[in-house]
């Protein structure tokens, strides 16, 4: 019988801590009182290790031997090679740009960092970016304009209770990380109150006290309209603004013009709301806005962002213990996935690409010439934009692009017209179906490495299994990709070295990992960056004494209101927007290979006001036809109260004809470059005949093969 194992929970930022027990057949998952979970999980935690048995399980690379002809199993030598020599034809074609990477917000640190390297040094493209622009984009903007550094929250998860007030916007933790909600519960017992903003009444919003039902797409209106309040009331703090802030006047100008009522008609909260919800934040001695993908994923994002974290500043609310904003990081390693290179802009450490001083001190590790290293690419829409164009190979790690990307249907056909598409993955994905080469692999319980949890801690995953055979880890096939390229730089496929090497990549950088090691996190039970040297404690809370802007000031910036891109007109008289649920992770990708997973959510659904489906002739369970000028999907109908009567909400688990993806709006957050998920213009029609099964997750998207 094996060991058991301390380890981590592979899907979201909070990484639970868990262990991994063998009975001598199969691996079960354990709570591990660890300080992010204290004992909880959530029932993905519970039944991860499925995953480590399950029949689906990918463990022979394919290659598909010419367009429209059918993937076929090959050595994981051949599939290497094909991959190589197909990188090699696009760039010698087409230029080195023409070659992108898309990874993963999954991907442990050393992964993500060997991935960007891979990327500027292997194949010395710029075109690397990854699916985390999808989800904390607007929230690590929001930070870093105001702030100066991007870490989700700049204090850990324990001064949540500390907090009198707490606004989240636009989160749903009692679905998405059940155990966090632990520590909002004792916020609540020790007298704390909770403002939850989000158009539906979720699990979370029935545990606040307030809750503002708001229009998805109007967030930085609410926000404004509160600091109007604060303004007339009389609650700011006037000396932390002239202390510890720059630029207050700017927004107190904008904000003027958010008088109650004029909120209430752009976000449909009443005023009265407006103005209760001011003065609890305001009257607080500490308080909190914690924000998520629902204010986040919008094409005016960072300005949400920026708009609550105005509110905060004006009242005092920030750089003190149980104060400031923090964003719900939603990825399993979101935040360490954007710290250290697999952004098209970024270099390890939160260094950037285009700052000379940067470029040096990253080269000087890597041991290349600084001025070989490319500049800023595109952003992970931009590049999904330019496949068949500009971007004609793509190789894939970590993420699900042809399910998580808006406009799913317009990725699918970029796909389609790459020379070459290679995608890493442990399950057979909707886009690893579509790949020319496969490259099965390890999965989080089989290798061992880093995370970095919504909280900055940095975290140890051990490794507990043995991988099956036919199977490598991604960093092992960075190293033997780059050995064919013929690349300069060496990839270390060890964990351990990856790291080492992380370490002094990230020396000097805002995200300092120098002072890090496996042996420290595994004894402290993580530790926070940054943490520059050995003997330094790490840094659980930032911005105490200063932000880590230029002046140690934070930045007030004035945010006009602008509201979602598409807005409901006739032919599309409702706001769709979509989300998650506790069964389910992210694009399904990993989920839906769990069968208590599956059978707890099976079928895609959009939920529906009963008043608004009583009109469109919709009853529970029908098979729906959701439209907009994108594409159409088709989900089952889940009829709540909960829902605002103008909104339709659709999770984005699934694929098939069930991807909500295909309905969403490519359009960008113009700092963030996050796309509107939250809120476009859209249509319902019943289907008739209402079918059970049109509606499944099984009915298949039109694919280029099947597979052996
Ligand atoms: Fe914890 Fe998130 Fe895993 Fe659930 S999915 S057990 S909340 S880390």
């Amino acid at each position: 019988m094996m060991a058991p194992t301390d380890t981590h929970c592979p899907y979201c930022a909070l990484q639970c801590g868990m262990t991994l027990v063998h009975d001598g057949e199969r691996w079960t998952v354990a709570a591990r009182d660890f300080p992010t979970n204290k004992g909880g999980l959530c029932k993905k935690g519970w039944t991860a290790a499925s995953l480590l048995h399950s029949p689906e399980r990918l463990t022979t690379a394919l290659i598909r031997d010419g367009k429209g002809g059918p993937l076929r199993p090959a050595s994981f030598e051949e599939a290497l090679d094909r991959a190589a020599a197909g990188m090699r034809r696009v760039q010698a074609a087409h230029g080195r740009d023409a070659m992108a990477v898309f990874g993963g917000g999954g991907l442990t640190n050393e992964k993500a960092y060997l991935l960007g390297k891979f990327a500027r040094v292997a194949l010395g493209t710029a075109n690397i970016d990854y699916n985390g622009r999808f989800c904390m984009g607007s929230g690590a903007n929001g930070n870093l304009r105001a702030f100066g550094i991007d870490r989700g929250l700049p204090f850990p998860l324990s001064d949540i209770p500390g907090a009198e007030a707490i606004l989240l916007a636009g989160g749903n933790p009692a679905e998405t990380m059940p155990p966090i909600m632990q520590y909002f519960d004792a916020q609540r017992r020790r007298g704390g109150t909770l403002i939850v903003v989000d158009p539906r009444r979720t699990d979370t919003a029935k545990l606040a006290h307030l809750h503002l039902q708001i229009t998805p797409g109007t967030d930085a209106a609410l926000a404004n309209g509160m600091l109007h309040v604060a303004i007339r009331d009389r609650l700011l703090d006037e000396a932390f603004i002239k202390t510890r802030t720059n630029g207050f006047q700017a927004a107190r100008r904008i904000c003027a013009s958010f008088w109650p009522d004029r909120v209430e008609r752009i976000t449909g909260i009443p005023a009265s709301q407006v103005e209760r919800a001011a003065h609890v934040m305001g009257e607080a001695a500490t308080a909190m806005v914690l924000s998520a993908r629902g204010a986040e994923q919008q094409s005016n994002g960072t300005d949400n962002v920026q708009a609550f974290i105005n509110l905060l500043l004006a009242l005092g609310k920030a750089g003190k213990v149980s104060c400031g904003y923090g964003c719900l990081t939603g990825q399993g390693n979101g935040q360490g996935g954007r710290e250290h290179g697999q952004k098209a802009d970024q270099l390890p450490g939160y260094r950037r690409l285009a700052d000379p001083a940067h470029r040096a001190a990253v080269a000087k590790v890597w041991k290349v010439d600084p001025d070989s290293l490319p500049q800023p690419g595109l952003s992970a829409c931009e590049l999904l934009d330019a496949m068949g164009g500009d971007v004609r190979g793509l190789l894939v790690m970590a993420s699900n692009v042809v399910v998580s990307a808006p406009n799913a249907e317009r990725v699918r056909h970029g796909l389609d017209r790459l020379d070459l598409l290679v995608v890493a993955d442990m399950f057979l994905s909707d886009t690893a179906k579509l790949a020319d080469v496969v490259l099965p692999i390890t999965q989080w319980a089989e290798e061992e490495g880093t995370m970095t949890n919504l909280e900055g801690r940095v975290l140890l995953r051990r490794r507990a299994a043995e991988p099956p055979a036919g199977v490598r880890t991604d960093a092992e096939i960075m190293h033997e990709l780059a050995r064919r390229l013929g690349s300069a730089a060496t990839f270390d496929a060890a964990p351990r070295e990856a790291f080492e090497e992380l370490r002094r990549a990230s020396a000097g950088g805002a995200a300092d990992y120098a002072g890090i090691s496996y042996e420290r996190i595994a004894a402290e039970q993580g530790v926070f960056w940054p943490c520059p040297s050995d003997g330094h404690a790490g840094t659980p809370r930032l911005f105490l004494d200063h932000f880590a802007t230029a002046d140690g000031r934070a930045n007030f910036h004035p945010v006009r209101f602008n509201g979602a891109a598409e807005q409901p007109d006739a032919e599309f008289p409702y706001v769709l927007t979509t989300g998650r649920v506790l069964s389910h992770y992210q694009t399904g990708a990993q989920t839906r290979h769990v069968p208590e997973l599956c059978a707890a959510e099976p079928f895609a659904f959009v939920e529906i006001h009963p008043d608004t489906a009583r009109g469109l002739r919709i009853a529970e369970g029908d098979a729906v036809r959701l439209s907009t000028r994108r594409g159409e999907a088709v989900v089952r109908a889940r009829l709540s109260r909960d829902i605002r009567m103008d909104v339709l909400f659709a999770p984005f688990h699934w694929g098939g004809r069930a991807t909500i993806n295909l309905l969403t709006n490519p359009a960008l957050d113009p700092i963030s470059k996050i796309p509107e998920f939250k809120a476009c213009a859209v249509r319902a029609e019943r289907i008739e005949p209402a079918s059970p099964h049109a509606a499944s997750a099984a009915v298949p998207h039109p694919e280029r093969v099947e597979v052996p």
